[in-house]
């Protein structure tokens, strides 16, 4: 695809994203880099596969925050530059290498968009899951969102989120193997990005009111300590690694 029309596409659908509260402005230059990178290595195809990741997972989010019935959490979905890379950084370098291998461009940018979006997948259904979810590593319960949880709900939607970007990509003329490549490594994925949510991700108490936290800095405001796991692997860092090593093994699939 020409990179103006790469370009164009991507940053409408990146500022109508930011008009919507999806994503934040940095969020939305970001979108508009990977986007555009995707569409100018990969053409059509490359739409198809992006816009199943973007609509699906916006969907999803968005129908799994209104079930909860919390409208209050929809702040806390509007993506920033560092998720959308983390997310989607790996997948847009994989589609540059359909500069160099026809086909295998698109083949891992699927791959890639599959594990992001079979993360997100699980995310928001694993959110509306009757049963709390249990601990991947440890198999005791855990409070529904905390990193490393998983639940049968959530792990049953994030492999239906991957598998539906593989079908995207084979409905456009992907080798019907992508589809399969696709919902299997974005479940691998998935187990990945748990294993180390439960393992090595930081974990943080808040100083203020003892809460324990993902985030470095307390919804409340204050600072925190590191109780756990490793300080710079937080949930976004997770995502990176686990949409990197979707990347390394659709290459080994290749
Ligand atoms: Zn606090």
């Amino acid at each position: 695809m020409h990179l103006g029309l790469a370009a164009a596409i991507s940053a409408g659908v990146a500022f109508a994203s930011w008009r919507l509260r999806a994503l934040s402005a940095d969020g939305a230059g970001a979108a508009t880099l990977i986007g555009t990178t995707v569409l100018a290595a990969l053409g059509w195809p490359g739409l198809a596969v992006l816009g199943t990741y973007f609509v699906s997972s916006t969907v999803v989010s968005r129908l799994a925050t209104a079930a909860r019935g919390n409208e209050g959490d929809a702040a806390r979905e509007t993506r920033d530059a560092r998720q959308v890379l983390a997310n989607g950084g790996f997948a847009a370098a994989g589609a540059l290498a359909e500069f160099r291998a026809p086909g295998l461009g698109l083949w891992l940018a699927t791959i890639g968009f599959a594990a992001a979006g079979g993360d997100t997948w699980a995310t928001a259904l694993g959110s509306l899951s009757p049963r709390p979810p249990r601990d991947l590593l440890t198999g005791r319960q855990v409070v529904a969102g905390r990193s490393g949880g998983v639940s049968w709900f959530g792990s049953s939607g994030g492999l239906l989120g991957a598998a539906m970007i593989g079908l995207a990509a084979s409905a456009v003329g992907a080798p019907p193997r992508l589809f399969l490549a696709a919902a299997l490594t974005g479940a691998g994925a998935m187990l990945l990005d748990s294993a180390l949510g439960s393992g090595l991700q930081a974990r943080f108490r808040c100083e203020s009111c003892g809460e324990e936290t993902e985030l470095r800095r307390h919804g409340c405001g204050r600072t925190t300590t590191l109780v756990r796991g490793i300080r710079w692997l937080d949930n976004d860092a997770v995502n990176a690694l686990a949409s990197g090593f979707a990347i390394a093994v659709g290459l080994a699939l290749w």
